[in-house]
């Protein structure tokens, strides 16, 4: 038989696309190497590390609770008896939610009627994809529309190993057997940072090196700065503008001591610990005991095996990322492209509206992305969550804009949930009042940046923003005041703009 649409890759992009094509009556087949269903995102990504970013936040609230400094449970009355980790059942629930989410991908598939096949799949030829399955059984599947999902793995730095001598993917880092005295995570993108703060949460002395000046590079600077401080203050170190470059093993004499000048718990003779050498801009050299060592510098895009240079597919130099046009169209009539493959952020809401438009345009309806109004989000806690331009980014376009800025301190909600550091900040267009971008740093500002991207995805302003009605006591106030502060008319700070 011949399929209308057939998909390699089950993540997010394609297991969406699959089901989008399906209801629209298009006969739909996946092609999925892996047993599960689900990708990287529901496998070893968005879902396992937010399982284990609630666990360890749990875990840290309580073992805070007795520290100087940490959030007092006891004031709320809540008294705390002895506190124990078991890693082992906190890595069985994670694994379960895993278990969940992905066979619940497989029930969608049989309940809209998409074919699975499970094996490695490879384009031989124009509307033709040959799969060869676990036994190495195989066979040649024919489609009018191939969609490649094939997502991305890790990308690795070439100094050091993965796999050994304590060097981790995200993959390695969502699955360790037991906390490590001492972890270096080198790269403080989103990956760094949450899987760094849940070891850290954990017990580990967690230091973040990046090679870039702020942490979350391309992220508004004043959140990424409010940010960094949040999580200093919860025993992070970051450091910035430092560039790793190579690494011995720690000899079990090493006695080393941290950038901060804080001795090791025991970076050596545990699980083969290493000294990592770095290196900042004055050219100061530093050496970074570690135990496990988190390598998150990115991701790339994964075409191995997939035949595309044997068909011509054009890929783009250096980022290896596969070209295709507004319509999802690689260089290949017929094969399409979507997700983490090709340009754009890495990220799985941005891979299923893809797979949806990608569904939409060959079932003759005009499928399409707003990539103007993609919010990314930072699990950690506080979250941190932005959509829409940064002021650095207006700056350099020349846009002349309005801001706004809301602390939670000032939020009756936050102060309640005792959640109260951080900020909401919009940017509007000075002229127009319509909403540029808002950046969150704050509890729950996962959720409560959906309601700035609907907001811009409708061209609204800040007015808009101010004159709906928010239930109180809710956090969500707090964008309402700082849109109320694009115009200087917050209620509930000082400093009313005199007309
Ligand atoms: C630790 C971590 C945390 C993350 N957290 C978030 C988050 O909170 N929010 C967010 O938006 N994003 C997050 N991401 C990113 C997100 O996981 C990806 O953006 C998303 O999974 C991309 O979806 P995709 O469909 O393009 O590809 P993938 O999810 O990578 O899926 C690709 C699928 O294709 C299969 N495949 C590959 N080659 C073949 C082949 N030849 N034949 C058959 N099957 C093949 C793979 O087995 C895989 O199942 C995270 C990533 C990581 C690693």
């Amino acid at each position: 038989m011949e399929y209308d649409f057939l998909v390699i890759g089950s993540g997010p992009g394609g297991y969406v696309a699959a089901i989008r094509a399906a209801q629209l009556g298009l006969s739909t087949a996946v092609v999925e190497k892996n047993e599960r269903f689900g990708g990287t995102c529901l496998n070893i990504g968005c879902i396992p590390s937010k399982a284990l970013l609630d666990s360890s936040e749990l875990y840290a609230r309580l073992r805070a609770s007795g520290e100087a400094g940490g959030q007092d449970l006891e004031s709320h009355g809540i008294v705390v008896g002895k506190l124990d980790l078991n890693l082992k059942t906190m890595m069985v629930r994670k694994q379960k939610v895993v278990e969940r989410l992905t066979s619940g991908v497989g029930q969608l598939f049989k309940g809209n009627g998409v074919q699975t096949f499970n094996g490695v799949g490879r384009l031989v030829a124009t509307g033709k994809v040959e799969v060869t399955g676990t036994e190495g059984k195989r066979q040649t599947l024919e489609a009018r529309n191939i969609v490649l999902a094939t997502g991305s793995v890790p990308a690795d730095l070439p100094i050091f190993p993965t796999g050994k001598d304590g060097f981790l993917t995200s993959t390695e880092a969502l699955s360790l057997k037991r906390v490590p005295a001492r972890m270096v995570v080198i790269g403080a993108g989103a990956i760094g940072l949450e899987l760094g703060s849940v070891w850290a949460r954990l017990g580990a002395e967690v230091t973040v090196i990046e090679l870039l000046d702020q942490i979350l590079p391309g992220m508004d600077s004043e959140i990424s700065r409010r940010a960094r401080s949040i999580l200093a203050k919860q025993g992070l170190e970051i450091v910035t503008g430092v560039r790793v470059l190579g690494y011995e093993k720690a000899g079990k004499s090493a006695s080393e001591k941290s950038t901060t000048g804080k001795a090791s718990k025991s970076a050596t003779g545990r699980t083969g610990g290493v000294i990592l050498t770095a290196e900042d801009k004055d050219g100061n050299k530093q050496r970074l005991p570690a135990d496990a060592v988190l390598v998150a510098v990115g991701r790339r895009p994964y075409t191995e095996g997939l035949g595309l240079a044997e068909l011509g597919v054009k890929i783009q130099e250096g980022s290896g990322r596969v070209v295709v046009d507004e319509q999802y169209q690689t260089s290949l009539a017929g094969v399409y492209a979507i997700g983490d493959l090709i340009p754009g952020p890495m990220l799985a809401h941005k891979a299923e509206e893809e797979g949806i438009a990608v569904a939409e345009i060959l079932a003759g309806m005009p499928g399409e992305v707003n990539y103007d109004t993609i919010p990314s989000v930072v699990y950690t806690w506080p979250e941190v969550a932005s959509v829409g331009k940064s002021e650095e980014q207006l700056k350099q376009e020349g846009v002349a804009y309005n801001k706004g800025s809301f602390p939670f301190r000032a939020n009756g909600r936050a102060l309640s949930m005792a959640s109260e550091d951080g900020l909401v900040k919009i940017l509007a267009d000075r002229s127009s009042d319509r909403v540029l971008g808002v950046h969150i740093v704050g509890p729950w500002a996962s959720d409560l940046i959906a309601e700035a991207v609907t907001v811009m995805e409708f061209g609204g302003s800040a007015e808009d923003i101010a004159r709906t009605v928010h239930a109180h006591p809710t956090l969500s106030e707090a964008l309402r005041e700082a849109a109320l502060a694009v115009d200087g008319r917050a209620i509930h700070v000082l400093g009313r703009k005199k007309d």
